[in-house]
């Protein structure tokens, strides 16, 4: 894997003191879960952390659209996404059900994700990325990724913890093209670390390419915003900061196909 881009403050992973022993360059990127776009304090303090780029990083907007059946005003909210975009690269985020509940109640999944899609570029915002809602993901929901031309953020390299027996997710480690069932390639760099994960992570070993995660909520507390900004700067120690869109327009990702990703 090459990446095209990388931040000021990053250094190769094999000069790092930590990890004497890697050959390679590791690569991270970070992603933020927009979940309130609407809500004041909590946008401020996203939009003060992008504009930060703390370890070098382009922090990437994984950004809920405004349900306007919910009654969330679509015109601030793309006024919103605008400014996410000079930012960082801007992903689109489904919450299937309602804007406090991610993962689907009801068939339909990919159309959702396709009507938001084309919604989006309506409102003139062209989005490269996707994340699943509660990681949750199927053949349709990929589909409509590929048909959108997105690089799908929804798989991850663990088993989110908190989901139930069958509950569907995807699992891959490392960048991948995903071949659909259509024919279609999905391109997919999969989100490999929590917060937590990073933390407990950063004293032992980090994979080859680190993708963070955390939630725009997690912002409002003060604890959780040091401990961000502290695990983004550590990791730019241990690895080149760049982001997803860079990641992705690097290539060389193996492919494998959706029956090897797909899971239960
Ligand atoms: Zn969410």
């Amino acid at each position: 894997m090459r990446a095209t881009r990388s931040g000021s403050a990053g250094a190769e992973g094999d000069t790092s003191p930590l990890m004497p022993h890697t050959t390679g360059t590791r690569y991270a990127v970070v992603s933020c879960h927009v979940e309130r776009p609407l809500d004041d304090a909590v946008w401020a303090r996203f939009a003060e952390l992008q504009e930060r780029r703390t370890g070098g990083f382009r922090i990437a907007a994984l950004i809920r659209p405004a349900d306007v059946s919910a009654g969330e005003d679509e015109s601030i909210w793309v006024e919103r996404a605008r400014d996410a975009a000079a930012r960082g690269p801007l992903g689109h985020h489904t919450h299937w059900t309602a804007p406090d509940h991610a993962r689907p109640t009801a068939a339909g999944a990919g159309e959702r994700v396709l009507a938001e899609g084309v919604r989006l570029r309506e409102l003139g915002l062209e989005p490269t990325l996707f994340c699943g809602g509660g990681w949750y993901t199927d053949t349709d929901v990929a589909e409509a990724c590929a048909e959108l031309g997105y690089v799908d953020c929804t798989p991850r390299a663990t088993r989110p913890a908190y989901l139930g027996a069958g509950e569907r997710w995807a699992s891959l480690a490392v960048p991948t093209g995903v071949q659909l069932p259509s024919g279609r390639l999905l391109r997919a760099i999969p989100t490999t670390h929590s917060l937590g994960a990073l933390a407990r992570a950063l004293p032992r070993s980090l994979p080859e390419v680190v993708h963070v995660y955390f939630h725009d909520t997690d912002l409002v507390h003060g604890r959780r915003r040091l401990a961000l900004r502290a695990g983004l700067a550590l990791l730019a120690r241990r690895a080149r900061a760049t982001d997803p869109d860079a990641l992705a327009a690097a290539g060389g990702a193996p492919e494998v196909s959706w029956a090897d990703v797909a899971r239960p």
